[in-house]
């Protein structure tokens, strides 16, 4: 896998990684910045935050931490500025080699440092080879996911052993995509818990006698299942009496929910035929790789039959669509824990900046701003058990964080105003990144 372009940014940032490799300390101070460190719904005025060596070490009043004169402390003037922790795709497919530098450059460009696979079009053992052999490349942080599919059953011996090794592998994580039987599901679950693995994904169904049946609501909100995708289960449930009740249960166990949301707009074609040119990343991303998704499209949808022949499944899916977004705000008043899923992979949407239109969807139904950052960081960071280290602007932190023009706690989209991201001993440009993916692209 080769770079197909190098801007001049990203020769800089490039031969920085070479060059510094580990021993490197240099430090990065922001000067007079209005803090939102997502510990809570607070806005922190003119703070200073001292980076050294990748951690956040100080967050003080500037003349406590100014640097000495002959210093190579970079400071960087962010007055009226906004910083706060960078984010999280919760939910990713990764594309085959080809496209995979691409694919996580657009995510960098986002502001987005972590994240989690629930599957690839290669196998994603290979896929991390491929990844990892590229050494010194800027890339996010990637968890990996085992899949489970319905092809293969597990006795509680197997399940047991599958997650003894997972503690060895970088698999960080069981998704279920597809589930052969309930029996499979009750022994991956047992072995996750006794093994401290951390299992979610689909909402396990399964095939019986040429139909389709779901594993008991309750059953699986108690088993330990992390986190379910996609709003399922909850959208099958029978009576609005069924559904509160899942939803006390949900909270009471601390699932995630991470709905994807815009991947039922874009899949079913909710915003044909002029809606999409609204959408805030068609406005944030050159218009070399708009015009681009705009051709694509219009060949795709030629393909199908035009117009008539998608109306039919349109009007269906708007309606699932609306059952969804109120099972999502019932959630989240209920206070249930959600993830912010990009789930890119259909027409208009670009990896990473996918979530910036899930947080939109969010926000639409009334989820309060705060409500909808602290699922791109924090919540993300919990899922993983690693809050101690990321997710939020403290001092002890990994710096992974993102300079905002505008407060995104006041006005959603201004999450889309990032001007710089610190990753570690780096700081790189947003605009400049952006401005580069035209060029891969071609
Ligand atoms: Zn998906």
């Amino acid at each position: 896998m080769k770079l197909k372009f190098y801007s001049p940014i990203l020769l800089v940032i490039l031969c920085f990684i070479s060059i510094t490799n580990n021993s490197f300390s240099q430090k990065i101070l922001f000067k007079d910045v209005n803090l939102i460190p997502m510990t809570s719904d607070t806005l922190l005025i003119s703070q200073s935050v001292l980076v050294q060596d990748g951690k956040i070490v100080a967050i003080d009043d500037y003349k406590n931490l100014k640097p000495k004169k002959k210093s190579k402390t970079q400071v960087i003037a962010a007055k009226g500025k906004f910083l706060m922790p960078s984010l999280v795709d919760m939910h990713v497919h990764l594309p085959d080699e080809d496209r995979v530098e691409e694919f996580l450059k657009y995510n960098l460009a986002a502001g987005v440092l972590h994240l989690r696979v629930m599957n690839s079009v290669m196998d994603q053992d290979e896929l991390k080879r491929v990844i990892d052999a590229e050494d010194g490349v800027l890339r996010p942080s990637i968890h990996f996911s085992h899949l489970i599919r319905r092809d293969k059953s597990y006795t509680i011996h197997q399940a047991d052993s599958l997650m003894k090794k997972m503690k060895e592998t970088e698999e960080r994580f069981v998704k279920l995509l597809s589930l052969g039987s309930e029996e499979t599901f009750g022994n991956l679950s047992a072995a996750a818990k006794s093994n401290g693995v951390i299992f979610c994904g689909h909402f396990p169904v399964y095939q019986k006698f040429g139909q389709a049946y779901m594993v008991d609501m309750d059953k699986v909100l108690h088993s330990g299942f992390r986190s379910v995708e996609h709003l399922g289960g909850y959208i099958w449930l029978q009576s609005d009496d069924q559904i509160e009740k899942s939803i006390q249960i949900t909270k009471l166990n601390e699932v995630y929910n991470c709905p994807t949301l815009d991947w039922d707009v874009m899949t079913s074609n909710l915003l044909y035929p002029k809606g999409y040119k609204d959408r805030f990343t068609y406005k944030l991303l050159p218009i070399e790789i708009t015009k681009k998704w705009e051709a694509d499209y219009k060949s795709y949808i030629d393909e199908l039959g035009g117009l008539e022949m998608i109306q039919g499944s349109m009007e269906k899916n708007q309606g699932a669509f609306e059952a969804k977004k109120k099972i999502l705000k019932d959630l989240y008043d209920a206070g249930c824990l959600l993830l912010i899923g990009g789930d890119a992979g259909t027409h208009f949407q670009a990896p990473g900046f996918n979530i910036y239109e899930e947080m939109l969807h969010w926000s639409d139904i009334g989820i309060d701003n705060y409500s909808i950052l602290r699922s791109a960081t924090y919540h993300a960071a919990k899922f993983f058990g690693e809050h101690s280290t990321w997710g939020t602007i403290e001092v002890g932190k990994n710096a992974e964080m993102i300079l905002l023009t505008s407060n995104p706690l006041e006005d959603i989209r201004n999450i889309g105003t990032i001007e710089q991201t610190v990753f570690g001993k780096l700081i790189f440009d947003n605009g400049q990144f952006i401005k580069s993916l035209k060029e891969l692209s071609k």
